[in-house]
C-alpha cells in the first residue's frame, strides 16, 4: 500500500491519520520525507502496511536522486496504489507519474486532499479533470489534516488490498528503528524552527541509544555542512539547539512513553549532500 505525490499534498498526514501514531514527521516545508516509511496497522484480522515515500521532483542534488528512486520505486512494489495530489493542482503539472499510473496493474486510488481550503464547485472540476486523465482510478476528496474521509480511504484500500501473510511481526509499528524515529523527530523541530539553508543542510545521526527501566539515553550528533550553519544551529548561548532538543524530548518521551534523556552534539560534514558515501553512511539507499 503506497503513498505517493508531490512534495507537500499531504501524504505524511495521510499515512499517521491511518496509522494512528506520529511516525512520519510532518512540515509545511516541501522534502521532509527523505525516506520511505513504513507504517503498519494491525488487527485480529488483518495487517496494513502503510508507505510514505518523499515527494516527487527533479532532482539537484545526489540526495534528491536517491529520494526519487524511493519515490519510484513506490510504483513497482504496492498491491494498492494511492496517488495523492491537492485541490487547484492540475493533472497536467504531474505529468510523468501520471503516465505510469496509467499503465499501472495494481487498483489506483487517487486521492484529493485539503479540500477544506477549496470549494465544492472547485472540487467537483477536479475530480472530472482526474477521471478524465485517469478513467480507472477511484477518486475521493479529502481533508487529510481535518480528517474528512480519512476512514473512507482506509476502508477502501482494506477491501482493495489482497489477502496475503502478513509481512511484519503482529505487533510492529514501523519498519524504521527506535533510533531512526527519535532522529527523525529531532530533524522535525530543526526543520520548524530554522529557516533558509539550515533544514536542507542537516543530518542527524543517533550515536547511541540506551533504554533501562527507567530512562533511555540518547546521544546524536547533528551534521551540518558548514561551519556558519553550526553557529545558527546552536544560537545565541546554545538556546537554539536547547530549544530542539527540549521539543524533541517531549516528543520522544509521548512515542515511547518513557523519561529521555537526550545529548547533541553538532558538526561539520562538509557538502554531504553530494557525497555518495555520507548518503550511504545515513541510511539512503
Ligand atoms: P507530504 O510532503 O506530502 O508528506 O506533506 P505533509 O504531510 O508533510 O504536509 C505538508 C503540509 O500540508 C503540512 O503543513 C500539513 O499540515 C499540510 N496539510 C496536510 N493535509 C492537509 C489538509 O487536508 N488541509 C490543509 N489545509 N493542510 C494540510
Ligand atoms: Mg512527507
Amino acid at each position: 500500500m503506497n503513498i505517493i505525490g508531490r512534495p507537500n499534498v499531504g501524504k505524511s498526514t495521510l499515512m499517521n491519520a491511518m496509522v494512528g501514531q506520529k511516525l512520519s514527521i510532518i512540515t509545511s516545508k516541501a522534502q521532509t520525507t527523505r525516506h520511505r516509511i513504513h507504517g503498519i496497522v494491525n488487527t485480529p484480522d488483518y495487517q496494513v502496511v502503510f508507505s510514505d515515500t518523499p515527494g516527487i521532483l527533479e532532482p539537484e542534488y545526489k540526495l534528491q536522486e536517491n529520494m526519487l528512486k524511493a519515490a519510484r520505486s513506490a510504483l513497482v512494489d504496492a498491491d494498492v496504489l494511492l496517488y495523492m495530489t491537492e485541490a487547484g493542482m492540475k493533472p497536467d503539472e504531474e505529468n510523468d507519474f501520471i503516465r505510469r499510473l496509467q499503465k499501472s496493474r495494481v487498483p489506483v486510488l487517487l486521492v484529493i486532499n485539503k479540500i477544506d481550503l477549496s470549494n465544492q464547485e472547485k472540487v467537483t472540476k477536479a475530480i472530472s479533470l482526474w477521471q478524465e486523465v485517469l478513467p480507472k482510478a477511484e477518486i475521493i476528496p479529502i481533508s487529510a489534516l481535518e480528517k474528512f474521509n480519512v476512514d473512507r480511504v482506509y476502508k477502501r484500500i482494506i477491501e482493495l488490498l489482497p489477502e496475503s501473510p502478513p509481512y511484519y511481526p503482529k505487533d510492529a509499528l514501523t519498519d524504521k528503528s527506535e533510533r531512526f524515529i527519535a532522529g527523525e523527530m529531532i530533524r522535525e523541530k530543526i526543520l520548524m524552527q530554522y529557516k533558509q539553508e539550515i533544514p536542507y543542510a542537516v543530518e542527524v545521526e543517533i550515536e547511541s541509544f540506551k533504554e533501562d527501566s527507567k530512562l533511555i539515553r540518547i546521544s546524536a550528533v547533528i551534521y551540518v555542512e558548514r561551519e556558519s550553519q553550526k553557529g545558527i544551529l546552536i544560537g545565541n548561548g546554545g538556546k537554539a539547539l536547547k530549544r530542539v532538543g527540549r521539543e524533541a524530548r517531549l516528543d520522544m518521551e509521548a512515542f515511547f512513553v518513557k523519561k529521555i534523556f537526550l545529548e547533541m552534539k553538532v558538526k561539520v560534514n562538509r557538502d554531504w549532500r553530494n557525497s555518495e558515501r555520507q548518503i550511504k553512511k545515513f541510511g539512503y539507499h
